[in-house]
């Protein structure tokens, strides 16, 4: 049996990153730069007013002067402040030739055509200086960045429509099961609904994808080898179920057929989803997750998004950190490395993270309200009060 980390460096070791692709702006969010972009012009681009107020002289603190021009933002003037004449100005604005500072309308009192300027006033306040927040063609945004709101704003500053991204990745999920019914049909009596499928699409809707397509495959291995056929052009295949060694655990003998590698992973010493097996073919990678629910969570969780995150062209790791027990382990420890569904909470000043007692890896009614993965190494047991380690769930708002 491999051990989990070993099993996860396995599973980045064969997962490449995804080509590259142009796209528009708008389609980037989420996506991992793969080009350097650099400043089309010096920002802000003239001298800006930061302040609605007015374009003064110093000379003129603590002086009555008269108001010959009023600039709003989207505007310049041909107005010049000199000494004894101010001019108007709106937050945004540029500063008319011969601005020295602005001083801000609540400092200022007005009368017709008149303005009283206060004592003090300082060289350069509430101006932002042409190029000072950025000069033309230095780099704003280095290669490898995650393209956020805040991403978008800055590019959309320096006019890029488009940029060049690590281009997300296909996902093909397949559920097996022939004792599952698919949504809308009642389950005869030996037949329980198919929760895997959402629940898997659920996990991987965080992330950027250029494709998500969910199938139900019936447990055989002629349906088996045509459903891996039809999502051969995938860049991620994900099986729930059929993996396990039984005679109607089809998966293992139709990826054979399909041209995979032998399994990378087939058994993993952790507690839930032992049985997990982990293929390549060429560039796709296709993992087979045991078809009970925590199991499946679980191991898309930790083995299918660390991969996805590697395709993305980002850091493969999860949100992780280290917070006390509220409460004890109630299950017994493992011999295998024992991965806990957990709620963690900041609380006092510190993550507090209460174990979710379940009745084995079927049981998601009792861990609904999980947010991350508690490690417990082998044979340890989670008592109150240790510190442990957790892995938080990608956020879904
Ligand atoms: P398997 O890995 O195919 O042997 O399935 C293990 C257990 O998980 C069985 O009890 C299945 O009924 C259950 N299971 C498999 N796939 C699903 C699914 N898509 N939704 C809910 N339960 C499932
Ligand atoms: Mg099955």
């Amino acid at each position: 049996m491999i051990d989990p980390e070993r099993a996860l460096s396995l599973v980045l070791e064969n997962t490449a990153r995804t080509s590259l692709a142009s796209v528009p702006v708008e389609a980037a969010l989420g996506l991992t730069l793969a080009e350097q972009v650099r400043a089309d012009r010096d920002y802000p681009p003239f001298n800006r007013a930061a302040m609605d107020g007015y374009a003064v002289r110093l000379a003129d603190a603590g002086k009555t002067v008269q108001v010959i021009a009023v600039v709003p933002a989207g505007k310049s003037t041909e107005a010049e402040v000199v000494d004894g004449v101010t001019v108007e100005i709106m937050t945004g604005a540029p500063c008319p030739k011969g601005s020295q500072a602005v001083v801000m309308k609540e400092h200022v009192r007005r009368a017709g055509d008149r303005a009283w300027l206060p004592e003090v006033i300082r060289p350069g306040q509430h101006i932002a200086e042409k190029g000072s927040q950025c000069r033309f063609d230095t780099i704003i945004l280095e290669e490898g960045a995650l393209i956020s709101p805040l991403a978008t704003a800055v590019l959309a500053s320096f006019g890029r429509q488009s940029v060049t991204v690590v281009r997300p990745p296909s996902v093909a999920i397949l559920t097996t099961g022939d004792e599952l019914v698919r949504p809308g049909v009642s389950p005869g009596e030996a037949q329980i609904r198919n929760s895997n499928g959402p629940m898997l699409k659920a996990q991987l809707a965080p992330f950027p994808m250029e494709q998500l397509n969910v199938l139900h495959v019936s447990d055989s291995l002629d349906a088996l080898a045509a459903a891996l056929d039809q999502v051969k052009s995938f860049s991620l295949i994900v099986i729930s179920g059929g993996v396990s060694t039984s005679d109607r655990d089809f998966v293992p003998a139709a990826l054979k057929t399909y041209g995979a590698s032998p399994p990378i992973l087939y058994e993993i010493s952790q507690k839930p989803g032992k049985r997990m097996l982990f293929a390549t073919r060429d560039e796709q990678l296709v993992f087979g997750l045991p078809g009970n629910p925590i199991a499946s969570h679980f191991c898309l969780h930790r083995y299918v998004l660390a991969a996805l995150r590697k395709k993305l062209g980002r850091d493969p790791r999860p949100l992780c950190g280290r917070g006390h027990l509220v409460g004890p382990l109630i299950e017994a420890a493992s011999n295998r490395t024992y991965f806990v569904p957990a709620r963690v909470r900041f609380e006092n000043g510190r993550y507090e993270v209460e174990p979710l007692s379940n009745q084995g890896s079927a049981d998601i009614f009792s861990i609904v309200s999980a947010n991350a993965y508690v490690m417990f190494p082998p044979g340890e047991r989670g008592r109150t009060g240790d510190l442990v380690a957790f892995e938080l769930f990608p956020s879904v708002v």
